[in-house]
């Protein structure tokens, strides 16, 4: 039995991203800069992908360019912009809670001089935009926030920030890290106002290794490495066309079904909650409305990482927090106003839309064997 309850971490590629990836490593095998018809038959593949995750969010195919992941992504973003638009405006907006891609880039650039201001949650869990525009002036050259939180599920108000600080500052760059929100939450760049966007393809059922960065058309950006033309000379090197192609076919089948996905988890995060609230010492950490795929919870008196491994041992792939922090506990809990013994005690359920009642009725009963056995051994 093995039941996988960590999409948050990284999904299962879908049949039409593997189908895709094969074809291009052996059929499709060009180099998409090649002047002839293998080449340009890579090429091909490469654009339709490009089409398709542009239309995706309301983008054009000219404002998506291809990386390694939403971290290089987002390095090509906040550097890029920092270094383009920020050589005499030195201030960089973010929050407390961002995953370490964005994070750890503040914190080079704060390295390298830049004022970086971090905004908090309220009390409540809750972003104020009042909060991000009391913290733009006009040195205030990028303001990067995410919109859904990796470890929580908590769905940031991004449109209402964006809208309100650039009211405020018109010539702020918005950039949104939006790998958890995508395909999960319909939106467009558009309506987000976001000027730069971060994706990955590993959290929507493509390969890792692939990511795409949205760069709207007029934003300059100078590049973090240098060489061949491709990507526009943003990333250089030859394109991953295989990869592009997987993420393109797992964008094209999950787009039409985002409602019906979403609807498919909201009931079993609804049924976890209730077989959580049998239970005895257990505090729900993520909020009631927040992205239903992600429910973050503590099971009181027993560190994450020991019930992680009970769970292992019995064929449940949980997390605990973040998955890039192995483990570690990266504060952000803590900012939305987890107690720290709690937070040491945090799981992450994160659902697929194939996840089953049955399986989280396994997981409960587990983890009521965890906590009798556990809690005796301590
Ligand atoms: N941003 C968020 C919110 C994430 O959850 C992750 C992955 O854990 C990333 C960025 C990094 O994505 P990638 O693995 O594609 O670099």
């Amino acid at each position: 039995m093995e039941i996988y309850f960590d999409n948050a971490a990284t999904t299962r590629p879908c049949k039409e991203a593997v189908e895709a990836i094969t074809r291009c490593l052996t059929e499709t095998y060009g180099n998409p800069s090649s002047l002839h018809g293998v080449g340009l038959a890579a090429q091909l593949v490469m654009d339709e992908a490009r089409k398709t995750i542009a239309g995706a969010i309301g983008a054009s195919a000219e404002e998506i360019l291809f990386t390694s992941g939403a971290t290089e992504s987002t390095a090509i973003a906040l550097h890029g912009i920092a270094h383009t638009y920020g050589r005499h405006n030195r201030r960089i907006i973010t929050t407390t809670v961002e995953h370490a891609s964005v994070r750890e880039t503040c914190n080079h650039l704060e390295e390298e001089g830049f004022e970086v201001v971090r905004i908090r949650p309220r009390e409540d869990g809750k972003f104020d935009p009042a909060d991000f525009v009391s913290a733009v002036n006009d040195k205030t050259c990028l303001l990067t926030m995410m919109l859904v939180n990796n470890e929580t599920g908590t769905i940031l108000p991004v449109e209402q920030v964006f809208r309100a600080v650039k009211r405020a500052n018109p010539k702020i760059i918005t950039h949104c890290d939006a790998v958890q929100g995508f395909l999960k939450l319909p939106f467009r760049v558009s309506g987000l106002q976001a000027d730069l966007l971060s994706l990955s393809g590993h959290k929507i059922y493509a390969a890792k290794g692939i990511g795409a960065l949205y760069i709207r058309k007029g934003v300059r950006v100078s590049p973090l490495i240098h060489g061949g033309k491709q990507e526009k000379g943003l990333r250089p090197g030859t394109e991953s066309v295989p990869l592009i192609a997987g993420m393109g076919a797992a964008v094209r089948i999950h787009l039409p079904t985002i409602a019906e996905r979403a609807s498919a988890a909201a009931e079993l995060r609804t049924y976890l909650l209730e077989r959580l609230s049998s239970l005895d010492e257990i505090t729900i950490n993520s909020p009631a409305d927040g992205l239903p795929y992600i429910v973050n919870f503590s099971v009181q008196g027993i560190r994450s990482e020991i019930l992680l491994h009970f769970l292992e041992e019995r064929g449940i792939s949980v997390s605990s927090g973040s998955a890039c922090s192995k483990g570690a506990n990266s504060g952000v809990l803590g900012e939305f106003g987890v107690k720290p013994q709690l937070a040491d005690s945090a799981l992450r359920i994160s659902f697929c839309h194939n996840n089953t009642k049955t399986e989280i009725d396994t997981l409960i009963e587990m983890i009521k064997i965890g906590q009798n056995t556990l809690h005796r051994a301590k």
